[in-house]
């Protein structure tokens, strides 16, 4: 190997040893940690992120990297590799020491008032906080820079070559086929999901996920499931990649849905090239292709009529009371109930999309300053109306109940619908290539779409762009028809609509 090429990943591999030192203390704090253990962990966590900065950003790390960027003797991948390290340099490099601690100590601030105001439903105790937040985003995008729009610079941080532009369109499109197939699904005969709500025991839940891991080829020798308040997957290396789950003795569907979707985060992990670690090709494209992974498993395996024919049975053992006179038919459909609600992370399959799309809007208008911090409640409780037609009764259940702008993340939301939508056109391609895939799935034979999965996503890591990899793994870019067909498909079915639908083909 190449010696500067050595010393590189030599260096990258330390910096990620710290980064994954401070994930195991973030695991800790999550999942064991006691209530007092909070002051001194944040710090701790600061020590490590700010030492792994400075390596980051060193002027020797610079130099290095300006060597290798015009280093013809490099192979693709490891080109590839510093092509992405070179990228992030230049980035980080742009940030003054005082901004990054100012934003940290704004975050910090406005986190715990988010925490606080979300808890008295009051979010004028949270807006001079975010202010100030948003205040540092829209500065942080003119210091990354952009061409069109300032809301392209956050994304960049996020989904690299996603712009606004092509968002704008995606979404302009969801809207259009969605709202309309929203319209029918109301007025038609609604779904009966009251069984999922009975008393479902939390011990006899767990063991039922376990399963359902197992089934999945989540390698227990390289993961361990444990519960969380809110569910995560977190990788220290390939080798070592852990979930956390969520059981709700009174909605069985919080522990399905967190165990498979986590899973599916899992397996990526899981499927990064080992030796890799601690280089761009050795982590997940984006986020929005990380997201992709765990919603095909969720929404494309988990909420299909195979996947129940395969596992009702035993669940039915387990909980032959709660689900007596309740066929495999009845649970499918009400799996994929789709029901207009106040709170994202509970939402329906379909619906899901809407509560991103206001956030987009909102985001968007609110970096490039059309609209202010202090309009937001207003802002938020109106778009719920328009797209949902719901009303939002507090500021708890409407505009505070999201975490990620008292964190700064604005540009993170998109890509949880950009994530869906990936998914379907991969499992399409994946049904494609796989003979009978649905029929594996049915006999609860994962494997053969895991190894697909592995050789067409899991193993490229950054070496291709979410874009470029779409593009090689299914012959064209991301293609929102698909998830509209698919979602036309399923819910016609389901019900029962009447009129027929042309798939669309463009
Ligand atoms: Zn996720």
């Amino acid at each position: 190997m190449n010696h500067n090429y050595e010393n590189y990943v030599k260096h990258l591999q330390k910096i990620s040893d710290l980064n994954h030192s401070g994930a195991v203390l973030t695991w800790d704090q999550e999942v064991n940690m006691p209530e007092k253990g909070a002051q001194f962990r944040a710090r701790q966590l600061a020590t490590l992120a700010g030492i792994s900065h400075e390596m980051f950003t060193s002027e020797d790390f610079g130099m290095l990297l300006q060597k290798l960027s015009i280093d013809q003797t490099l192979t693709f991948e490891e080109s590839k590799n510093v092509e992405e390290s070179y990228r992030i340099y230049k980035r980080d490099k742009k940030f003054s020491i005082q901004f990054i601690e100012e934003r940290s100590i704004a975050i910090s601030n406005a986190f715990t008032a988010w925490a606080n105001a979300k808890e008295e439903s009051n979010f004028s105790l949270f807006e001079p906080y975010l202010k100030k937040v948003v205040e540092n985003v829209r500065q942080e995008s003119i210091i990354i820079g952009f061409e069109n729009h300032p809301y392209d610079a956050m994304l960049e941080l996020y989904e690299p070559g996603m712009t606004t532009k092509e968002l704008d369109q995606i979404f302009e499109q969801a809207k259009a086929k969605l709202i309309p197939l929203l319209q029918k699904i109301k007025q038609a005969k609604q779904v009966d999901d009251s069984f999922m709500y009975k008393q479902y025991d939390t011990e006899k839940q767990w063991n039922f996920g376990l399963d359902l891991l197992k089934q999945m080829h989540y390698d227990f020798d390289a993961g361990r499931q444990d519960i969380s308040s809110h569910p995560f997957t977190i990788n220290f290396n390939p080798l070592d990649v852990r979930i956390t789950t969520r059981i709700n003795e009174k909605d069985l569907a919080e522990m399905l849905w967190s165990t498979v979707h986590e899973c599916g985060h899992a397996l990526y992990e899981q499927g990064l090239k080992v030796e890799n670690y601690g280089l761009p090709s050795g982590e997940a494209t984006s986020l929005a292709m990380h997201e992709s992974q765990s919603r095909l498993w969720e929404n494309n395996v988990g909420r299909s009529y195979a996947y129940w024919k395969c596992n009702y049975a035993a669940l039915h053992e387990i909980f032959p009371k709660n689900l007596l006179m309740i066929t495999v038919k009845d649970f499918y459909k009400a799996m994929n109930k789709v029901q207009a609600s106040l709170i994202r992370t509970s939402a329906d399959e379909l619906t899901y999309h809407f509560h991103v799309i206001i956030r987009y809007e909102i985001e968007k208008d609110l970096i490039a300053g059309n609209i202010q911090v202090a309009d937001l409640p207003a802002v938020w409780n109106k778009k719920y109306k328009d797209y949902l037609g719901v009303d939002v009764p507090n500021d708890r259940e409407g505009v505070l109940q999201d975490v990620h702008w008292s964190h700064g993340s604005f540009g993170y939301f998109p890509t949880y619908s950009l994530g869906s939508f990936y998914a379907v056109q991969f499992f399409n391609k994946a049904n494609q290539e796989i003979e009978n895939l649905e029929g594996h799935i049915s006999k609860g034979n994962m494997l053969p779409l895991l190894n697909w999965l592995r050789t067409n996503v899991h193993c490229y890591g950054k070496t291709y762009s979410a874009s470029e990899l779409c593009e090689k793994i299914t012959g064209e870019k991301l293609n929102i028809d698909h998830f509209i067909n698919y979602a036309y498909k399923k819910y016609s079915e389901i019900y029962e609509l009447s009129s027929q639908y042309e798939p669309i083909s463009s």
